[in-house]
């Protein structure tokens, strides 16, 4: 193994994943990067060869790997997922919206769409600090801003919302930054719920407010995250990067997907300081596993995201190119798109515009 050699950790997923991540992977070994692959095991596999559904093998490549290469996971996967996102603190989820020709978008204008949605990708109500909400009156919880006392509300659930200060700073700087390299309207948007919210979003739109000062080059606007969806919908094209906290990402970023024409279209790549991991926006597709219908664009995009990461400019550029014929010509779509080819017929013409 060259010194250069880049490592890469491979989990294809549960469901539907599996029929587009084993292909991709198959079309980046047929690049000829200098790339090693590993692929350990976890979920029910682990559990059955090890006894554990997230061993100390997977753990480890994770973190002896540059950069993971992931299938979406269901049920007893998830250990690893959330290992990649809180273990290795990828903070920001950056999600692409870009249209290109061929792309089946419901909109009449779709040319020139090309955002990128900054999902902050650890804090907010992800957490997972739930529980009942009788836990959280016995504290004596009191605050200034509440609209009503936690001891009337009865028996029910309460999730915790947290937005730090450090946490919001590090994925607005990181969106900044994007804005920067993209090099397209060089504009950042924050958005959020800071009328309501005015504490916790008050914070991240302040924060914004702070950080877009030092960057005079890029032009800065807000947006509360109802009045984004909308502008969102009736006029993509005046976006270029925007950043959000975590929820609103979540739900923003599928929405985003719908403009350019669904799931299918949608790559994504969560970012630490040290460290990224790389998957489609879209989850398992339960409902169509086993069918070999599932659409590889959103996984072949993401492998592009991935070796952008590992600096194989080159190939990411010849890999992203391939994909953009294919939906020139209309070569092989699959039927999210209006075609009637299956995965592999895809891919298959992927793996043919490389070799043109
Ligand atoms: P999660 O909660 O993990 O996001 P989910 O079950 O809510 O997962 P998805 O798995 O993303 O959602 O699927 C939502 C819908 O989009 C399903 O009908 C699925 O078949 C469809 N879909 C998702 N990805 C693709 C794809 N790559 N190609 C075609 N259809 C897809």
């Amino acid at each position: 193994m060259a010194a250069t050699t880049k490592q890469v950790t491979v989990f294809n997923g549960d469901d539907a994943s599996p029929e587009v991540m084993v292909p991709v992977v198959d079309i980046l070994k047929s690049m000829d990067l200098d790339i090693e692959f590993s692929y350990p095991l976890i979920g029910t596999a682990a559990m059955a060869a090890s006894g554990a559904f997230f061993p100390a093998e997977a753990k480890a490549a994770i973190d002896n790997a540059d950069a993971t290469f992931f299938g979406s996971t269901s049920g007893d996967s998830t250990a690893a997922l959330f290992y990649l996102r809180w273990g290795k603190q990828t903070f920001a989820n950056v999600r692409p919206c870009k249209w290109m020709p061929g792309f089946n978008s419901p909109m009449a204008s779709p040319q020139g769409i090309d955002f990128a949605i900054v999902r902050e990708n650890l804090e907010d109500l992800y957490l997972g600090l739930e529980g009942d909400i009788d836990d959280l009156a016995a504290l004596n919880f009191f605050s200034p801003h509440a609209r009503a006392n936690i001891g009337d509300l009865g028996p029910g659930k309460y999730a915790i919302k947290a937005i730090t200060e450090a946490g919001s700073e590090r994925v607005i700087r990181h969106a900044f930054e994007l804005a920067r390299q993209r090099n397209g309207q060089r504009k950042v948007t924050v958005t959020c719920k800071y009328n309501m919210l005015n504490v916790s979003d008050g914070l991240f739109l302040e924060i914004g407010q702070s950080i877009a000062k030092e960057y005079s080059d890029i032009a800065f606007e807000h947006f509360i995250v109802d009045d984004f969806l909308c502008r969102m919908i009736s006029n993509p094209h005046d976006l270029d990067v925007v950043v959000m906290p975590n929820l609103y990402g979540d739900i923003m970023s599928d929405g985003s997907a719908g403009l350019i024409g669904g799931l299918g279209l949608a790559p994504s790549g969560c970012y630490g300081a040290d460290y990224a991991y790389f998957e489609s926006a879209h989850g398992t597709a339960p409902d169509i596993a086993g069918k070999n219908i599932i659409n590889p664009t959103a996984t072949l995009l993401s492998a592009v995201m991935l070796l952008e990461y590992l600096g194989f400019a080159d190939g990411a550029a010849r890999l992203g190119g391939a994909v953009k014929e294919v939906y020139a010509q209309g070569l092989a779509l699959t039927k999210d798109q209006g075609g009637n080819s299956s995965t592999t017929e895809f891919c298959q013409a992927v793996g043919d515009q490389l070799k043109a």
